[in-house]
C-alpha cells in the first residue's frame, strides 16, 4: 500500500442553524479544502472562477466500477466517452487506466488520436459521421458503429472503391420501459430493422460484423432498463450465431449510469437514489449470462461510462458579485458561474457551499449567474448564509459536461486545474484570452 499523505488535523466550529418551532434550522457547512488544498489559495492563484479537477476521485471511479464488472465478467472493456470530458489532460488519465476511446465526431477522433490512443481502440459512435471521417476510421482499422442505413451504405461504398474492409458494429436502439422512447439514434430491435441491418452487413464481405452496441440514454437509474437492453443485445447476438455461425466479439452497453448529482426538482439526493456500479454490474452481466450465448463463446462487456465516473472530480469555485432583493422581496445571490460554464445547472440541483464558514443564519435565496439572460439561473431556490459581495463559494459534482459543453456567450473561459495524487497542482486548460477568442475572425479591409 503507498505511503498517505500526512494531513494536518484540524478544529472546525460547528454552527448548528437558529432553532425554530420548526426545529433546528438548516446548516451549510462551509467548504475551505479540496484534495487537502485551501480552496483560497487555489482562487488566489488561478483566479474565478476556476475549474477544479480531482485526479484522486478520477482514479478512484474507475477502479471502483472495474472492480464491480470483472468480479462477475472476465471480459470487460472500458471506452472513454469523450464528449463527457475531452480535456486531454482527464482523457488521458482515463487512457493510463485502461480506457479505449469513445467519440462521436471526427473533432473527437483527432482528439483521441492526439492523445496516443491507437485507431483500432477508437470506437466510433454518432449519427453524422462524414465521408472523410469514416474513411479515416475504416483505414485505422477503428470500430465503426453504424448509427443508419445511408452509413452503412457510405461506408461499403468507401470500402469498394478503395478495397478495404472495415470492422463494424450496429447501435440499436429498443424499448426498455423508458419513456418517451430514445428511438432517434441506431436501428430499431422490435421493428426488425437492427434485424434487417445486420443481414445486409453479413453478407458483404468487405464488413466485418464484430460487435452490437446500444446507449440507452443518459442518467439512467432503473437498472432493470439495463436487464432489458442487455437482453436484447444478447439475444441478437444469438440470432446472428444460429443463423451464421459468426460469434461477435463484444457487447457495447454504451454509456447513461447516472452520477450522485441530484436532479433538479427531485425529493431524494441523488447520493441515496444512484444505484452502486455494483448493482448496475449484477444487473448487466446476469442478463448476459443468463441469454442463450455459450459460455465459451460470450463477448466482451464495452462499457462507455461518462458522467458517473468524472462528476464527483470535478468542482467549479467562484465569487459572488452582489447580493439583491427581488420585488417580491426574495434574496437573489448574483455570481460569476453562469449557464455558460456550468451547462448542467439546467439538469442538476447543484450543491454550492461557501468557503469560509458563516453564521448559522440561512435565507433562502435565488443563485443567478452573471449573463444577460433571463435563463442565466444555478439555483431558483437554496438556503444559503448571508454571503457578501467578494465571499467565494465552491459548486460539486460538476466534472461531467461542463468543460464540452460550455458557451463563449459574453465571457471568456476561465482556468481549469487538476490536482494530481501527490496534491500538485496543474494547469491543465489556461484561460482563453482576447486573442483565442477574436484570433478567427477576419474584419474586412474596408471596415478598417
Ligand atoms: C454520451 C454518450 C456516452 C456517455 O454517456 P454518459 O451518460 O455520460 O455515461 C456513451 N456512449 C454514447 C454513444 C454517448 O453518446
Amino acid at each position: 500500500m503507498p505511503k498517505q499523505i500526512f494531513e494536518r488535523p484540524t478544529i472546525t466550529r460547528l454552527t448548528p442553524g437558529m432553532p425554530s418551532k420548526h426545529g433546528a434550522g438548516s446548516v451549510v457547512s462551509p467548504f475551505p479544502v479540496i484534495e487537502g488544498i485551501r480552496v483560497d489559495d487555489l482562487m488566489d492563484k488561478y483566479g474565478s472562477p476556476v475549474y477544479i479537477y480531482s485526479e484522486r476521485v478520477i482514479r478512484r471511479a474507475m477502479e471502483d466500477i472495474k472492480r464491480a464488472f470483472s468480479l462477475r465478467y472476465n471480459k470487460v472493456q472500458m471506452a472513454w466517452s469523450y464528449k463527457t470530458n475531452y480535456l486531454d489532460a482527464i482523457c488521458r488519465i482515463f487512457h493510463q487506466e485502461g480506457s479505449w476511446a469513445e467519440v462521436v465526431s471526427g473533432f473527437e477522433y483527432d482528439k483521441a488520436i492526439r492523445n496516443g490512443i491507437k485507431g483500432e481502440n477508437i470506437i466510433f459512435n454518432g449519427p453524422g459521421k462524414s465521408f472523410e471521417e469514416l474513411e479515416i476510421a475504416v483505414r485505422n482499422g477503428s470500430f465503426i458503429h453504424i448509427d443508419n442505413v445511408d452509413e452503412l451504405y457510405m461506408i461499403s461504398d468507401l470500402c469498394q472503391r478503395n478495397d478495404l474492409e472495415a470492422r463494424v458494429a450496429i447501435r440499436v436502439n429498443m424499448d426498455i420501459g423508458i419513456y418517451p422512447k430514445w428511438d432517434r439514434f441506431g436501428l430499431n430491435y422490435e421493428n426488425g430493422e437492427a434485424w434487417d441491418v445486420i443481414n445486409r452487413i453479413m453478407i458483404n464481405p468487405r464488413l466485418k460484423l464484430v460487435g452490437l452496441h446500444t446507449h440507452i440514454g443518459t442518467f439512467i437509474i432503473s437498472t432493470d432498463a439495463y436487464r432489458i437492453a442487455a437482453t436484447k443485445l444478447a439475444d441478437l447476438a444469438f440470432n446472428i450465431a444460429q443463423k451464421f455461425d459468426h460469434y461477435i466479439s463484444y457487447l457495447d452497453l454504451g454509456g447513461g449510469f447516472a452520477s450522485k448529482n441530484t436532479l433538479r426538482g427531485a425529493y431524494f439526493s441523488g447520493e441515496d437514489t444512484t444505484p452502486s456500479y455494483d448493482e448496475y454490474a449484477e444487473t448487466i452481466t446476469s442478463a448476459i449470462l443468463n441469454s442463450q450465448i455459450k459460455p465459451d463463446k460470450l463477448p466482451t462487456l464495452i462499457l462507455e461510462t461518462g458522467r458517473a465516473l468524472i462528476d464527483s472530480a470535478g468542482y467549479i469555485a467562484g465569487t459572488v458579485q452582489a447580493i439583491k432583493r427581488l420585488s417580491d422581496g426574495r434574496r437573489a445571490t448574483i455570481v460569476d458561474v453562469g449557464v455558460n460554464f456550468l451547462f448542467t445547472a439546467f439538469w442538476y440541483d447543484h450543491k454550492l457551499f461557501p468557503v469560509n464558514s458563516h453564521s448559522g443564519l440561512v435565507e433562502e435565496t435565488t443563485v443567478y449567474g452573471p449573463l444577460c439572460m433571463n435563463i442565466d439561473v444555478l439555483r431558483p431556490s437554496l438556503m444559503l448564509p448571508a454571503l457578501k459581495r467578494g465571499d467565494r463559494f465552491v459548486i460539486t459534482r460538476t466534472g461531467a459536461y461542463n468543460t464540452t459543453q460550455w458557451m463563449q456567450f459574453i465571457r471568456k473561459r476561465p482556468n481549469v486545474i487538476l490536482i494530481d495524487m501527490n496534491r500538485n497542482v496543474h494547469l491543465i486548460r489556461r484561460a482563453e484570452t482576447l486573442d483565442d477568442i477574436s484570433g478567427n475572425e477576419v474584419v474586412p479591409q474596408y471596415l478598417k
